[in-house]
């Protein structure tokens, strides 16, 4: 009895303060929305469901070949009348050999098909078997690769696609170019620890120019398949046609210093004259033994190439291990190295950050120069083993480093940001805002062209432009207009800020 009267008088107390300032109490939309938010924790269904309608920025680290799904990488195979070895199921040109069989055969065969998903992806993948989740997922890359290059614009296609239906308003995409081009210009040349000389010998006779043209051509030919796919042009056009993407250039780390370097300099110099490049990237495994012996020569590469195309920006991935992987010396220093070294905007993974040396100082450090980290949660939980309390997320947050949930290779993953934001909020604990302050950090640390809409770098207050406007609004003042005209950055975010006001609707 005496529990309820005290409940009815705070009842009261209450209703007298709401009619006392109607306006100071009553909740905004956002406030709202963040109470059903807390209520559908209990509800994983209904959570997932929330995510799902929840405006997911952008994603910023996407590997294109990992990205489609299994299903059409198949298709591929079938259609481009490949070959799979029946031991290894790696897929290969015609004509098949005895110990290969045609791809067509998982149109008849059940059990042939099944068996080429899971060696081309995490479906059904067990942890407890003998294969490891990181042996597991990188060796898909190999198998499936034949069955990606004729097919470079259907998946960029499927990647714009699938991110508009996920509530997305960019992609940053990886990929690599004229793969057998640089390795020829890299043997001819060879290594140099002159860093301008190698890069003088490559550009000499027009030979670099020569890769960066014909990779220009590479990705005409990729946007006239993307433009086919989706009927773009015509009535029947889909929504994807004009989704704003863009290419990070990926540069295989796993390789002879002279390749990398090689490769290195077609990405920057893309970056530099072709629009739809705006980025360079390491990739392949960190614990590779060659990506071990060479990761400082790497970020030294890095550093010296981002100072003479400064436009070209750098996003590495670093701190991709566990002490389970390396050897103790080897986790020390990765992330800071990209930061300090090559310049590193963006951090791929960053999971081993707290066993780095003066973790915590270096995190301060990122957090003062706006360094996001790409957090690829289900990624990092199938090749890494590590989620829930052990992955730092919450640790850099302490920090105050920005945060961008990312999907990494979803195909291969069997995911999509949708689950990468339910693990968000199951392992991570995310508040309703937290969740909207990495979705907004997600496209203002995208490496698409033009000013932010906001005042500074995490800080999602507009800037001076669109300070006086309807954030996400029909009817934005001139000055926004025109920055919003300007800059394809702005639009993006203009673009979520008008979802989420008709989320929070
Ligand atoms: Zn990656």
């Amino acid at each position: 009895m005496r529990f309820r009267r005290t409940t009815l008088f705070a009842t009261a107390v209450v209703a007298a303060l709401v009619t006392a300032v109607p306006a100071a109490a009553a909740p905004s939309p956002e406030d709202r929305v963040s109470a059903r938010f807390d209520a559908l924790l209990a509800n994983p269904d209904g959570l997932a469901e929330f995510l799902r309608a929840f405006p997911k920025g952008g994603d910023l680290h996407n590997h294109l070949s990992g990205a489609v799904s299994t299903e059409s990488l198949i298709r591929y195979a079938v259609t481009d009348g490949l070959c799979v070895d029946k031991t290894t199921l790696t897929a290969s040109y015609p004509p098949c050999t005895a110990t290969q069989r045609p791809a067509a055969d998982t149109g008849t065969d059940k059990a042939f098909y099944r068996a080429v998903l899971r060696a081309w992806s995490m479906e059904g993948f067990d942890p407890a078997g003998p294969e490891s989740g990181h042996d597991h997922f990188f060796a898909t890359f190999g198998k499936f690769s034949a069955a990606t290059d004729r097919h470079k614009g259907d998946m960029l296609a499927e990647v714009a696609e699938t991110a508009l239906r996920q509530n997305q308003f960019y992609v940053e995409t990886l990929i690599s170019r004229q793969g057998s081009a640089v390795r020829a210009l890299a043997a001819s040349v060879g290594f140099n620890a002159d860093f301008a000389v190698m890069r003088q010998k490559m550009l000499a006779d027009g030979a670099m120019a020569k890769i960066v043209a014909a990779a220009k051509t590479d990705t005409d030919n990729d946007y006239a398949q993307f433009n086919a796919a989706l009927k773009c042009g015509t009535p029947a056009a889909s929504r994807a046609c004009v989704f704003p993407a863009r290419y990070d250039y990926q540069v295989g780390r796993a390789t002879n210093p002279e390749i990398v370097f090689a490769n290195l300099l077609l990405g920057f110099e893309l970056g530099q004259v072709d629009g739809r490049y705006v980025g360079v990237n390491l990739v392949q495994p960190e614990d590779d033994p060659i990506a071990l012996r060479d990761y400082h020569l790497h970020m030294t590469m890095v550093g010296f190439l981002h100072k003479l195309y400064p436009k070209t920006r750098i996003t590495l991935h670093a701190g991709e291990l566990t002490p389970e992987l390396v050897p103790p010396a080897d986790i020390l220093f990765h992330i800071r190295e990209a930061v300090e070294i090559a310049g590193a905007e963006r951090i791929g993974h960053g999971v081993d950050v707290r066993h780095e040396t003066n973790a915590a100082q270096l995190a301060r450090e990122m957090a003062a120069k706006h360094v996001v980290v790409e957090a690829p949660l289900t990624s990092n939980a199938q090749i890494l083993e590590v989620s829930g309390p052990a992955h730092p997320m919450r640790w850099y947050q302490r920090f105050g480093v920005p945060i961008a949930l990312a999907t990494d290779d979803p195909g291969v993953s069997r995911g999509d940001i949708t689950g990468e934001y339910v693990r968000a909020v199951t392992e991570q604990h995310q508040t309703y805002r937290q969740l909207k302050q990495i979705a907004r950090a997600s496209l203002d640390h995208g490496f698409i062209q033009g000013a932010s809409l906001w005042r500074a770098p995490d800080d999602f207050r507009p800037g001076p432009a669109c300070a006086g406007s309807v954030l996400g609004g029909a009817n934005p003042s001139q000055r926004c207009k025109q920055l919003l005209h300007d800059s394809p950055k702005a639009a993006v975010e203009w673009a979520q800020e008008a979802a989420f006001r008709a989320f929070e609707d």
